[in-house]
């Protein structure tokens, strides 16, 4: 399944085939929430490199809708993407959007009960129910290449006792999706791999529990769930540990949601192959641009010091006539023809074109770091 090209203790490369695209491991995933990279074409993207992106099942079901993408031809063939493409379940944003933002699960319509999720739309109050089958039904319609099972991510913090009911259910979940996927997914090269995900929040009995009772339903690959919900920082380690252990050697392993570039580069060491997370594009928009300190960055170096990169705010005074690129080093569009004084007059006076410029360059970053670790 994923063709280990290399391993270095825990961590390894490999290739993995994704709808007839060969990706590079360990990968970083641009995050096309409603079908697009907020900012940027997919041209773009392309030029910067990335492999593949993520979809996410929520926002595009309710807008423009999985039938409508279906016609179109699945959703790479809409937005214009030559290439590969994950969706989540969808049930991350069903919980967040819905009842956990406001701390007060249970109101805002989002009701959790065993057939699965029901919750309104929070723009025009229509009701949806999303059960194992319906994530695993729009998926197969956005025409995904990797397909997420639907779980309940369990809030931090969650007592043991709620932790193994929320765990119990998505175990129950993951099974439903997975009989759902073995009937309806097409056959041949243009299947879809399935993704179980491990939950069990900060509990080392439970992620063990759960990671070894999925690997017994025999999935195509493995993400880890419920590691950027506000816990302390500590516990991804723990998780990390815990999980990694008990995954199989030729199976992908996804940590969803993460993150910052040192704990990218930890979550290598400790042997994923897969990530997605806002923080590059999140960040540019708000005027924080990722800057490498290390002229020539490796693995091991990374690791060392935390303080291989730095991040600006250009919004900053002192940039003001600073004629300098963001990054020397940077072969990006932004650092390759403008200087930081201009940027940060774009960013002051709310110029659209320094979104798109931000957002390439901390994209190019991750990209790069993804590169580094790849290649050392
Ligand atoms: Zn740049």
């Amino acid at each position: 399944m994923l063709k280990i090209v290399k391993n270095n203790k825990k961590a390894r490369t490999g290739v993995l085939n994704l709808g007839g695209f060969e990706v590079q491991t360990p990968f970083f995933m641009p995050i096309a929430t409603k079908g697009a990279v907020k900012n940027i074409s997919i041209e773009d993207l392309q030029s910067l490199g990335a492999q593949i992106v993520l979809g996410n099942t929520y926002h595009l079901w309710l807008r423009p809708g999985d039938e409508l993408i279906k016609q179109a031809g699945g959703l790479a063939e809409f937005m214009n993407w030559n290439g590969p493409i994950l969706t989540d379940s969808g049930g991350f944003q069903v919980f967040s959007l819905g009842a956990r933002a406001g701390k007060n699960f249970g109101k805002n319509g989002v009701k959790l009960i065993e057939e699965g999720v029901e919750f309104s739309d929070p723009l025009d109050g229509k009701k949806y129910f999303m059960s194992p089958e319906k994530s695993i039904e729009i998926q197969l319609n956005l025409g995904s290449n990797v397909v997420m099972v639907l779980d309940e991510c369990p809030p931090f913090p969650c007592s043991h006792d709620y932790a193994r009911k929320s765990m119990e259910l998505t175990l129950r979940w993951a099974a439903r999706c997975q009989k759902y996927f073995q009937q309806k997914a097409p056959e041949g090269s243009k299947r879809p791999l399935l993704f179980a995900i491990v939950q069990g929040g900060v509990y080392e009995d439970l992620r063990k529990e759960c990671a070894r009772r999925l690997v017994e339903m025999n999935f195509d690959g493995y993400a880890i769930g419920g590691v950027a919900v506000g816990e302390p920082r500590k516990h991804l380690y723990e998780i990390l540990d815990w999980v990694v252990d008990e995954l199989p050697q030729d199976k992908p392993r996804y940590l969803m949601g993460l993150g910052k570039p040192e704990e990218i580069a930890a979550a290598v060491e400790a042997g994923i192959d897969m990530f997605d997370c806002v923080i590059p594009t999140r960040e540019g928009r708000h005027g924080r641009l990722f800057v490498w300190n290390e002229e020539n960055p490796t693995m091991t170096k990374i690791l060392a010091d935390k303080n291989f990169y730095q991040t600006i705010n250009i919004v900053n005074k002192k940039f003001e006539k600073d004629f300098s690129p963001i990054d020397l080093n940077c072969d990006c569009e932004a650092c390759q023809n403008y200087s930081k004084a201009y940027l940060h007059h774009l960013l002051k006076i709310k110029e659209p074109l320094f979104l798109r410029l931000a957002s390439i360059h901390n994209l190019n970053f991750y990209l790069k770091l993804m590169r580094v670790l790849r290649e050392s």
